[in-house]
């Protein structure tokens, strides 16, 4: 089963020199960066490169995943950046250093299950700056909690403050608004008299402000995950020249199936499709069509797929069919030829997830 399709071929050597070529640029910037795994679903070998190629602590939303690092005998410190859940507070203490948090019960929950395991846990508190996923809007609460961990909670460490924009509220992380991050860290170091350790502005959009080279002095530390695994985001979405960094550590490999000419408006009374929509379609006569053994149950939305030759089109798709045009297609496509696509983050994450992709290192 080794040679199977569909197949996500990932560039491992790659991937190190992204990460290595991050660590660079933030580094001269006096900003330390947190290999974020989540985006390739944190598998080992991914893990390893970021490890490899100088992270200094490696992260992601999933304790499995960091789990799994630390099994593939990776001793860079683990964090967790999903704000933990209740329910896994123990988990937390016995696989992680560091964990991202915005609710104090589960801080106090966390120094209970540190102190039953006889370790130190640190903690970063996130603050929202109006992306408005997780975080403290309140900034006397913020204060107030930082103040109640470093007096009262023995097996808490407060190291630092974080923000997380560009999430849900696709908010900019703006030379101003990291500003303001730095003013509350300020605001905090002087509550506690004395200075956090990390001040964490935010993840990949936050790169923005190294290749502009105004991140503000106070922010030490940025949390990367897709703008080295895909570097080719901060050029689509912010526009950003990138040609130092590979966009090629991910490729999706999906074999042809049958080859046809076929009407390409429907015949028959039109109802609902595999999903239970009601797509419209383009009369746009006889064209030659190729059908693809991969599907939306491998990768999500197959507009999120990005053909790598010239005139094919992706028409739609089903749980295992995806349907391509390609009349204008300069290779004459035949049965049992292989299509290359390119992804992006959404198509990475489910691609990882799935047990039908055949992951294969180049
Ligand atoms: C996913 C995540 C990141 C990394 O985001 P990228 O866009 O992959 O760099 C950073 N911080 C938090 C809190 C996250 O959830």
């Amino acid at each position: 089963m080794n040679n199977r399709y569909p197949r996500l071929e990932i560039n491992l050597e790659h991937l190190r020199q992204n990460v290595a070529t991050v660590v660079e640029k933030c580094g001269g910037q006096g900003v330390q960066v947190m290999g974020v795994i989540k985006g390739a679903t944190g598998i080992p070998e991914v893990a390893k490169a970021f490890d490899e190629g100088g992270a200094a602590m490696l992260a992601s939303s999933r304790l499995e995943q960091l789990e799994d690092a630390i099994n593939a005998g990776i001793t860079k410190p683990m964090v967790l950046i999903r704000i933990p859940m209740l329910s896994e507070v123990s988990d937390v203490i016995r696989l992680t250093d560091m964990s991202l948090n915005s609710e104090l019960e589960v801080i106090k929950a966390l120094n209970a299950e540190a102190r039953k395991q006889g370790k130190l846990h640190k903690i970063i508190l996130m603050a929202e700056m109006g992306d408005l996923r997780e975080g403290y809007w309140d900034r006397d609460e913020v204060l107030e909690v930082a103040e109640y961990i470093e007096n009262k909670l023995v097996n808490i460490q407060l190291v630092g403050i974080g923000t997380n924009v560009g999430c849900y509220g696709a908010i900019l992380p703006t030379p101003e608004k990291l500003e303001e991050l730095a003013d509350l860290a300020e605001k905090i170091e002087e509550r506690l008299g004395r200075e956090l350790e990390y001040v964490a502005g935010g993840a990949t959009a936050s790169l923005m402000r190294i290749w502009d080279g105004n991140i503000p002095k106070k922010i030490n530390l940025l949390r990367v995950g897709e703008g080295i695994l895909l570097a080719m985001d901060m050029d689509r979405f912010y526009h950003y020249d990138v040609s130092c960094l590979h966009q090629d550590v991910f490729r999706l490999k999906a074999e042809v199936i049958e080859v046809k000419n076929k009407p390409t408006h429907p015949i028959g009374t039109i109802a609902v499709d595999a999903f239970g929509h009601t797509p419209e379609y383009v009369d746009r006569g006889i064209r030659k069509r190729a059908l693809l053994a991969v599907g939306k149950v491998d990768y999500g939305d197959y507009k999120d797929l990005i053909p790598m030759e010239e005139g094919i089109e992706i028409l739609g798709a089903s749980s295992d069919h995806t349907i391509v045009d390609v009349e204008d297609a300069t290779r004459d496509y035949k049965v049992g030829d292989i299509m290359t696509f390119d992804v992006c983050y959404a198509t990475l994450v489910y691609l990882t997830n799935c047990k039908n992709v055949n992951i294969v290192f180049v």
